[in-house]
């Protein structure tokens, strides 16, 4: 029989649920049996909603409190020796399984016990905004199975009379994603290890009465180093069993490469991403074993478009031609990527509604295409894909979607829109102007969003005051971060962004060209949710954003006043596309507005303005091949949107993710006056890459880390000074914090950024004694 499922379904839930009771547990305001119940009603609904739909397994395996990596994780007993007392002490509960508070002891470095460690390190899931837990393995690891959470779970979801398809990140995926801690070795040399814990996985299973098991691979759609593609054949060889199904899923891109390996592996079925793979999928079926099952990804798990029915349907039936039963229908990848559920949009303009589909809405198009595959003619199927037909219509006659003058003026655009002065002259430009001490010091740009601030904005939301009333209230907090940066004796400084929700969402809702939920949320990393606006459109800028704003704090400080923007390739990275127009081609729309914006500060008044990138590493494609086309665009955007203005004016720009090693000429091609990035966590190790490559201009590496309420002594900033100021010339060194600082408290940002500013005069008149001393021996 043709099946169709789905990868995975967004467990946060639709009024954000998981969020709440998770919250609520780790606040020590609810007991872990409500916080279970809530989880299990939500698993319920889901899969009820899957079967409700059509479809002919619920997918299990999918849940997760925190994150998927984190239960693979405990699955396989990968727990770091510093969180292992806690799972073995009383709050381990006593057997093997590892314990919830565990998992999120590892996730948040506390635990509601009191316990606390360094959390587990965070990082992107592939091209995604979602982050995983980065498993940290040793030369020495063991594996066990110590988590029934699954298998619970699969109990849960057969009581409720589902057919079950459970799901597992696949052994190399998981190696692949993890850390080598310590020790000389490679991830891979522990496969060996891993694979009974999965083969245990299986038969137990098996012994629950699951038929089929989705093991992710993702990692088939990257380059690949041979010993990894080896590896594939030898662990699939290893793991094949008669007892239970396994379905290999790869999604995220074309398996181009890998086709052959992954084509010919020992499984019982191979699904793809065919909405990011061309036309692969024919020579997949071409080289697919007589005996395997193929299930086609035709619905985008990664965009809320309608799917273009008609188009898929067309693909459905060739497959079906070829392959009969043996073709299955299914997302693209797992829909935790996109909104549950869009009948709970209530704001959007109505003719847009028909444009959309969210998570429930896409498993409804699963089951059309798959009826489509083998009955084409079905009145169900013709009714469908018209009604598909006259919604795509519809977005493509809407008048406000094209904008001419903006697609004349990027059409317009000359190499000499993106071209400043060289940098030295444009630095001494700026000090002439700016007059900074050396190592000046500044903060990334938010200040913390008090729950005064949060009502404010809500209250002027929901039309509980008036704009004037908010205006007022923001200013206060303006007048009152800028009073407390004068007091600190910072030397550049920022507004403080209270009226920013988003640092995304905020320029969105200013530009034209964009839809915004109610209640649109992603899952970005436990229990974090965004809410991605959607371009649907041409994107332009009908009148200044952020002006008024950094005005009126310019008004109140001799200082220099920084302005803040966000940069066009995090706009473009954190929004839901449209996919009509080339990604560079909406890139290069939003950095024309964002440099509208640029010009507009410097004519305020404003001579400091930082354009935040900090999405601009995640945009990179995954396979190589692709990537310096994307290069060559995401430079060139951000230099758009900073090229506007004079040499006096210092534009920065921030980043915080961790790795610049394969990115360094690009950040420098990027050529902002000053970078400030987040280094503190890594002890300044990144600063080596910008020496090694003699980085040009100026950068501010991040001296303390803001993703924790601890308040670091002016002694641990003043030793990374001194560590980077082997790495970077003083004249081109500033001082701040990792990143912005709105999740934290004012009492803890007041303390670490009055120590962040003597670590710095200490350093400073270290170096004035250094240079008369120099002075003096010449
Ligand atoms: N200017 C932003 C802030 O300070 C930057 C946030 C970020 O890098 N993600 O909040
Ligand atoms: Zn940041």
């Amino acid at each position: 029989m043709m099946h169709a499922h789905i990868l995975g379904f967004p467990r946060i839930g639709a009024a954000r649920e998981l969020k709440v009771v998770l919250e609520a547990y780790w606040a020590g305001k609810i007991e872990r049996s409500e916080l279970e119940r809530t989880a299990r009603d939500l698993r319920a609904r889901h899969w009820a909603q899957q079967r409700d739909a059509g479809l002919d397994f619920v997918t299990v395996g999918d849940f997760a409190y925190y994150d998927q990596v984190l239960n693979a994780s405990a699955l396989v007993g990968a727990i770091p020796a510093r969180f292992r007392a806690h799972a073995a002490g009383d709050h381990g509960g006593g057997n093997a399984d590892v314990d919830l508070d565990t998992l999120f002891l590892m996730a948040r470095g506390r635990s509601r016990c009191g316990c606390d460690a360094p959390a587990a390190e965070m990082t992107k899931w592939f091209d995604t905004n979602y982050h995983y837990l980065v498993p940290e393995l040793t030369a020495d690891q063991q594996f066990t199975l110590s988590s029934q959470r699954l298998f619970d779970e699969v109990r849960e979801a057969q009581a409720l009379g589902h057919a079950v398809k459970a799901v597992v990140i696949g052994p190399l995926t998981y190696l692949w994603l993890s850390k080598a801690y310590g020790g000389d070795f490679e991830r891979l040399d522990l496969l060996d290890r891993l694979l009974p814990v999965y083969a245990q996985v299986l038969q137990q299973l098996a012994d629950l009465g699951v038929t089929w098991v989705q093991v992710d691979e993702p990692i088939l759609s990257l380059d690949l180093p041979a010993a990894w593609q080896a590896a594939f054949e030898s662990a699939y060889n290893r793991l094949q069993t008669r007892s239970i199904n396994v379905l290999l899923t790869t999604y995220f891109g074309p398996l181009a490469d890998n086709l052959w390996l992954a084509s010919r592996l020992p499984v019982a079925g191979l699904h793809i991403d065919v909405t990011r793979s061309g036309d692969e999928w024919r020579r997949v079926i071409d080289n697919l074993s007589e005996y395997k099952v193929l299930s086609l990804g035709l619905v985008d798990a990664r965009n809320i478009w309608r799917a273009d029915l008609g188009r898929l349907a067309g693909i459905a039936r060739e497959a079906h031609a070829r392959l009969g039963e043996r073709l299955w229908i299914a997302s693209s990848a797992s829909l935790q990527h996109v909104p549950v559920d869009l009948r709970n949009e209530t704001t959007l303009p109505a003719e847009t509604l028909s444009w959309l589909a969210f998570a429930v809405q896409k498993l409804d198009e699963v089951q059309i295409l798959r009826l489509a595959a083998s009955e084409p003619d079905s009145p169900v199927v013709c009714a469908a894909i018209a009604s598909a037909e006259s919604a795509l219509a519809s977005r493509r006659a809407a008048a406000w979607r094209r904008n001419d003058g903006v697609r004349q003026r990027v059409a317009a655009l000359t190499a000499a829109d993106s071209l400043r002065a060289p940098y030295a002259e444009r630095a001494r430009q700026q000090q002439a102007l700016l007059q900074l001490p050396p190592l000046p010091t500044t903060t990334i740009g938010s200040f913390p969003q008090t729950t005064e601030i949060r009502q404010a904005r809500a209250a002027f939301k929901a039309g509980r005051i008036s704009q004037s009333e908010y205006e007022h209230a923001m200013r206060a907090f303006v007048a009152e971060s800028v009073q407390v940066q004068e007091d600190l004796g910072l030397d550049v400084l920022v507004h403080g962004e209270p009226e920013r929700n988003d640092m995304v969402e905020y320029f969105g809702e200013q530009l034209e060209g964009f839809l915004f939920t109610r209640n649109g949320w992603v899952q970005s990393y436990g229990s974090r949710c965004v809410k991605p606006p959607i371009i649907a459109g041409d994107v332009s800028r009908p009148a200044p954003m952020t002006v008024s704003w950094a005005q009126f704090a310019q008004s109140l400080t001799r200082k220099p006043m920084k302005g803040m923007l966000t940069g066009p390739v995090t706009i473009l990275c954190w929004s839901f596309p449209r996919d009509d127009l080339a990604r560079e081609d909406i890139a290069a729309q939003i950095a024309l507005a964002i440099r509208d914006e640029v010009v507009d500060l410097e004519a305020a008044g404003i001579q400091v303005i930082q354009i935040d990138e900090p999405a601009f590493r995640e945009g990179l494609p995954l396979r190589k091949s692709e990537q310096a086309a994307y290069w060559l665009w995401a430079v060139e955007a951000f230099r758009l949107s900073a090229s506007g203005v004079r040499s006096e004016t210092q534009i920065h720009t921030h980043m915080c993710y961790s790795d610049f090693n394969d990115c360094i000429r690009q950040i420098a091609a990027m050529d902002a006056d000053v970078i400030t990035i987040e280094t503190a966590r890594s002890a300044m190790e990144l600063l080596q890459v910008f020496s090694e490559f003699s980085y040009p201009n100026a950068i501010g590496p991040g001296v303390y880390d803001i993703h924790s309420p601890r308040v670091p002594g002016a002694d641990a900033m003043q030793h990374l000074l001194v560590e980077a100021l082997h790495q970077i010339p003083a004249e081109r060194l500033w001082v701040n914090p990792d990143c912005g600082l709105k999740t934290r408290g004012w009492p803890e940002v007041k303390a670490a950024l009055a120590e962040m500013v003597r670590a710095t005069r200490i350093l400073r008149a270290e170096l004035a004694e250094k240079a008369t001393a120099e002075v003096l021996s010449a």
